[in-house]
């Protein structure tokens, strides 16, 4: 084996085991009976969106996620299902557009490719730790923000030179391609070695094996990798940057943007947004945070 492919197969020993030293108890992972179930509305509820007539008459939602951000997006290698924070604000919006649990398809995007998903139809909208940013609205549409997160270094349990972006001169970092903190790593500290992978686990693994010294994206979805592997990992120094969270929606369905809006309003009220975020990510150990204002523009 290679030492990529051994930092692979322990990461995911590592998180089937939900330990890193025998006797620890496995941190719990999202449990299905715990997930509120959000009441549907009529199909027809939201009217001129071009992106729901073909929802509804393919019969389903394609809605683009993540599969390897613990807590908030994940996929069950044995059964396929999705779950996790991101996952259930997919599915509570989901409701509010017609379209009940069977009948949101679930599709991995990685961070790289999420525009062009959107721009070509391969994905309804899409939910995954997607920062709202400026330029990205040049390209797509973003309802919300959901939640905000901010940028924060994972770094090996022993590693004590690494507290803040600042000490990264030198050292290997890595991140997602695309994502927000791989060009924030790129332009504000350019003496950091960055490597580029598509997802944060495969960064995970190498830092893992030692191939990197530090792993950067959102504190979010660091949590959830320390949570699993405490013994292993540890976030590093305060976040240093506000990345609010978006679902992403094709540019030109407006209709569609502030019905998303509506539905995120409606269950952040209903307590929905609440009882979601403490089955998911809650379970990371941070208490739920109040939901920010919804930019509806
Ligand atoms: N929120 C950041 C972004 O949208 C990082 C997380 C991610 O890559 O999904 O780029």
């Amino acid at each position: 084996m290679t030492r990529k492919t051994v930092g692979a197969a322990l990461l995911a020993l590592l998180l089937l085991a939900g330990c890193g030293k025998p006797g620890t108890p496995p941190p719990k992972g999202p449990q299905p009976s715990s997930l509120p179930s959000y009441q549907v509305r009529s199909t027809d509820a939201v009217q001129g969106s071009p992106t729901l007539d073909s929802a509804r008459s393919r019969g389903h939602l394609v809605v683009g996620a993540k599969e390897d951000q613990p807590y908030l997006g994940q996929k069950n290698p044995a059964t396929g299902e999705y779950s996790g924070f991101d996952i259930e604000i997919a599915r509570m919006v989901a409701a509010d557009l017609g379209f009940g649990p069977g009948q949101v398809q679930f599709r991995t995007i990685a961070s790289a490719n999420r525009e062009t998903a959107l721009q070509n139809g391969q994905v309804d909208y899409y939910v995954g730790t997607y920062t709202i940013n400026d330029n990205r609205k040049k390209l797509v549409g973003f309802a919300g923000p959901y939640f905000v997160a901010g940028q924060a270094l994972l770094v090996r349990k022993h590693e004590d030179s690494i507290r803040g972006p600042q000490d990264l001169a030198g050292k290997k970092v890595c991140s997602a391609a695309g994502s927000t903190p791989y060009q924030r790593i790129q332009q504000q500290y350019p003496k950091a070695h960055l490597v580029g992978y598509d997802t944060y686990s495969a960064c995970v693994d190498n830092l893992i094996t030692g191939q990197v010294d530090a792993v950067t994206t959102d504190n979010a979805i660091l949590q959830g990798y320390a949570a699993k592997v405490p013994d292993e990992l540890k976030i590093a120094g305060q976040p240093f940057s506000t990345e609010p969270y978006g679902i992403g929606t094709p540019k030109s369905d407006r209709a569609l943007r502030l019905a998303l809006d509506d539905a995120l309003a409606r269950h952040e009220a209903n307590g929905d947004w609440k009882a979601a975020y403490q089955a998911t990510l809650g379970l990371s150990g941070v208490p739920a945070p109040v939901p920010p204002p919804i930019d509806r523009y």
